[in-house]
This record gives structure tokens, sequence and C-alpha cells, in this order.
């Protein structure tokens, strides 16, 4: 029986804590069950097909994952690209927050709550109305997205726009069930069925190296994990090398991983396009880095002027990605230069550029 466990203190945490209630340390789930090839349900084409590697009880679904892995070309460069973005509510985020809201439900949660400028809060509001829950996001007052506000609503959330968001949402978690996709170990659970998936769409094997956005890491520690577990269960021989992407304007793993540090940089965060990852303090900041050591892999910024024509680039080869699903794109000629041209690449394409395209064209 899987649990959760604080990284730094090693207490075991209950059902709904969204981190440790003894050191207020992040949790992650240990006892998870091995991944067992033969335990695929071949017929479910969800990420529920895992549903023996995921050890939450099942009781709603929206159809989550099993994204497309599509082949791409971006000046010249050859790559998979991960579609997250068809994922229900328009991002990756979807896996992690069905697997986070079934397990919280059938541990007797009513209503959820989250701080998010976008992503993360339509997500919530589009699976609490799924399981019957009521959804409250906290959205900052000054920069959430009007689009993004429009679509947590129309999903049923309800919203809170605040001027100090995560001071109002920690205090308010304290009536109600924290459903954080920052925090929840839940969430990254779900986050590793595209590492999974990924696998089985490249014909059972592992890429080279997979590049995904990093703020809070979730899809990133995800996908490393998700390969981890398919290492341990003797189905590949080694990790791809995982590639941590951030914006120039908030780079704290980027500065950590440079520094051969366990512990992300302090960084006082700047103007950036990548909206979705202005993360200065990663939750598992120390799990990101450790991923990166661990799977020889590296950490690289990519500055707006770069963000912005990868965005481009990637719209005009047909794919409707966000802006900050875009930084992966932008790092490409880096990777290059570090990997050679023949390294087979997986690029997650994590976010809908539908979101925002009555804003930004
Ligand atoms: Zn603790």
């Amino acid at each position: 029986m899987a649990s959760a466990r604080c990284n730094s203190c090693g207490s075991i945490a209950d059902a709904l804590a969204w981190r440790c209630r003894s050191c207020e340390g992040s949790l992650d789930l240990v006892d998870l069950p091995p991944f067992d090839a033969a335990a695929i349900v071949e017929g479910d084409f969800s990420l529920w097909r895992y549903a023996a590697m995921l050890p939450v009880e099942r009781r709603f679904s929206l159809g989550e994952g099993m994204t497309p892995l599509a082949p791409a070309r971006i000046d010249g460069i050859r790559f998979h690209a991960k579609l997250e973005y068809l994922n229900p509510s328009g991002s990756f985020k979807d896996r992690g927050t069905a697997a986070m809201l079934n397990h919280l439900a059938a541990n007797g949660a009513g209503r959820v709550i989250d701080n998010s400028s976008g992503n993360a809060g339509a997500s919530l509001a589009a699976y609490a109305g799924a399981a019957g829950l009521s959804a409250t996001v906290y959205v900052p007052a000054a920069t959430a997205v009007a689009s993004k506000k429009r679509l947590i609503r129309a999903f049923g959330g309800a919203i809170v726009e605040s001027h100090d968001y995560l001071a109002d949402v920690y205090a308010a978690a304290e009536t109600a069930t924290y459903a954080s996709h920052a925090w929840n170990p839940y969430f990254v659970l779900g986050q590793q069925t595209a590492a999974w998936e990924t696998w089985e769409q490249l014909g059972r094997r592992a890429p080279d190296a997979v590049l995904t956005p990093v703020g809070h890491g979730g899809l990133f520690l995800g996908f490393y994990r998700g390969f981890r577990a398919l290492r341990l269960a003797g189905l590949i021989d080694k990790l791809p090398r995982m590639i941590a992407v951030q914006s120039a304007g908030v780079d704290p793993i980027v500065r950590g991983w440079k520094a051969r540090a366990q512990q992300p940089a302090r960084v006082t965060p700047a103007q950036s396009v990548a909206d979705g990852i202005l993360v200065d303090q990663p939750v598992r900041g120390e799990q990101i880095l450790g991923a990166l050591y661990d799977s020889d892999g590296f950490a690289l910024r990519v500055d707006n002027e770069a963000i912005l024509r990868a965005q481009r680039a990637v719209h005009a080869a047909g794919f409707m990605i966000e802006t900050t699903s875009a930084v992966t794109t932008g790092a490409l000629p880096q990777i290059r230069e570090r990997l050679g041209e023949s390294a087979e690449l997986v690029l997650a394409f994590t976010g809908s550029g539908l979101k925002a395209i009555s804003n930004s064209h």
C-alpha cells in the first residue's frame, strides 16, 4: 500500500495532507507498485491503462492521457513531440489532477482549492466538476490572463482574485482540501504515465533525452520517475537524459545545476513571457536536481526572444502550443550543440495555445 512520506523528516502523512504536518516538508509516495508490463490494460486508451501502477481508487475520468507522440521538425532538427496540450482541459496537468482528485474524493474531500495563474486552475475546475466536488481557484489579481479565468469559470470553478494569493490559499487550506498541483504527491504520480506512454509509443524503448519546461517540475519528475520505474522493472537499460528548460527570467534550477548544488539557487524573478513556469522556489527543487544528476541530464535557460521565435516556428509547423511550451523548442540549438544531430529527443508540448489565442493574435 503506497503512502505519502515527508522528504525532510520521514513522517508518514495522512491521506488529505498536502505537506508534512510536523515540519512543513514536501511529500512523496513510497511503496508504489512496481511497473508490470503484463498489467497494462491494452483496451483502455487513457492513462488508466496503467491502473495497476496507480494506487488510487478510480471513480471518474475525462479520458486523460494517451496523447499522441508526433514526429516534428523545427529549424532542421527532428524530434518527437508529446502532445500534452491535447488533454481534456488543454494541458499536461490533467494527468496529475485526475490521479490527485480521484484519491482525494475517495478519502472524503468536499471542497477543493488551488492557487494557479491558469492551466492548473482550469484542470482542477474541470475534474472537480467530473467528481461532483466544488472547486475554488485563487488567482493573482494583477497578472491572471482573462481567457484562463473564463475557462476556469466555464468549467464551474469559483475564482478568488487576490493580491497575496499564496498567503490566502494557505489560510483557506485550514478549512478546505488544498488540492495543490505543486505540493500533492498524487499529482506527480499521475504525471509518471507520460513516460510509460512514451515508452510504449516508441516501441517499448526509451529515447536518448526528454525535454520539459520546468516550474515546479511536476511533469519533469513524472517523466523521470516513470522511466526509473521502467528501468527498475528491467524494461529499459538506461534512463533518458532529463533536460530541464527554464526561462531566463526565473531559473533557480539552471543556476543550482551549474553550481552542482543540492538545492535550487535563490533568484529574483524577472519578467518572462513563459507565464506557466514563473516559479522561484520549486517545491521539489532538490528532487529535480537529483533527477538531473542521476540521469546525466542538464538544465538550460532560454530568453524571451528565443521563446517567442520558437513559438512562432512551432505554430507554423502545425502545433498550437502556448508560449510556455515553446521553451523546450527554444532550447533545441543548445541541445544540438551538446548532443549532436542524431540524438533521439522527446519534447513535451505542455499547454494549449487556443486558451490565449484571442489575447495574443
Ligand atoms: Zn516532515
